[in-house]
């Protein structure tokens, strides 16, 4: 483990906006942030590209990986949709000396958070009333009815084990949980 870089963690409920404030960090040029581009066994989805979003992989390569230990860690995030960050990709990221960026569900947040301990900084972001993440998700538009009803399903258990990461990011408004999230990343990264 490469000790000058550092790592951020975010994770949050679905409809939470994690993915539009991840996207808003890696802007500032300043932080050196590089996203983590995870495996996963879901589908594409229309706008999503190969290896920018996700390295896409069938359920078939995803188990062969995982039965080889490539994964650093994975989750099966929904029934037969599992994730999981690659060794190597994260390797590679780390000898260039970049700080990195997950963006990972909060079982994932955990165990990255376990394995570069005081190296890493997580945070979990949440709308401050679940009705809201739900309203969100089902306006994206980018669920099956069935994904739909596993996604709401988990979002109180995620709620609960939220806790226990580092920062507790409430977005309401976006402007504000963009700041918000750019101080606590910056005084962590430029510490
Ligand atoms: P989506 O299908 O909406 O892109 O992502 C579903 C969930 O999987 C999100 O909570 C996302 O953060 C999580 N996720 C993405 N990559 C990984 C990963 O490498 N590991 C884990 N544990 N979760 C991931």
């Amino acid at each position: 483990m490469i000790k000058s870089s550092k790592i951020i963690i975010v994770s949050g409920t679905s409809g939470s906006g994690k993915t539009t404030l991840v996207n808003s960090l890696i802007q500032h040029d300043e932080l050196n942030l590089v996203f983590s581009v995870s495996a996963c066994s879901r589908a594409r989805r229309p706008l999503e590209k190969n290896g920018s979003q996700y390295i896409f992989l069938s359920l078939k390569e995803f188990k062969n990986k995982i039965k080889m230990g490539e994964f650093l860690e994975w989750e099966e995030v929904y029934p037969n949709h599992f994730y999981g960050t690659l060794k190597s990709s994260c390797d590679k990221l780390l000898i260039k000396g970049h700080n990195i960026l997950f963006d990972v569900d909060i079982k994932g947040a955990l165990s990255i958070k376990n394995y570069f301990k005081n190296q890493a900084r997580s945070i979990f972001v949440q709308p401050s009333d679940i009705e809201i993440a739900k309203e969100r998700l089902i306006n994206r538009n980018t669920e099956s009815a069935e994904n739909l009803t596993h996604r709401i399903k988990k979002m109180k258990q995620e709620v609960i084990l939220g806790k226990q990461l580092d920062y507790q990011l409430i977005n309401d408004d976006l402007d504000c949980a963009k700041s918000s999230i750019y101080n606590y990343v910056k005084s962590f990264l430029l510490l």
